[in-house]
């Protein structure tokens, strides 16, 4: 587990992506790279190789801290505050 970081170990299930697309790209038909689910509120958002990097932008402006990425075969999640990462 990451030192330091009790975001992620609050993680008790990983939530799932509800659907495999940036909520905010295809509002605006933009595209991105990867994916990543917020462990908070469930919302998939794009990740920083994006163009948008909505799910950065929505971690600082939520302060949901911990993302997990929604991309198949990919088992780790990430903690912004604390640039924390850990496999599961
Ligand atoms: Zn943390
Ligand atoms: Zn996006
Ligand atoms: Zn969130």
């Amino acid at each position: 587990m990451a030192e330091g970081c009790t975001h992620i170990d609050a993680v008790a299930a990983v939530k799932p992506p509800k659907r495999r697309e940036c909520e905010e790209c295809v509002k605006t038909g933009d595209r991105w790279v990867h994916l990543r689910t917020c462990q908070t509120c469930g919302a998939t958002l794009c990740c920083d190789s994006s163009p948008n990097r909505h799910a950065s932008k929505h971690a600082r402006a939520s302060h949901h801290p911990v993302i997990a990425s929604a991309e198949v075969g990919e088992r780790w999640l990430y903690c912004f505050p604390d640039d924390a990462f850990a496999e599961y």
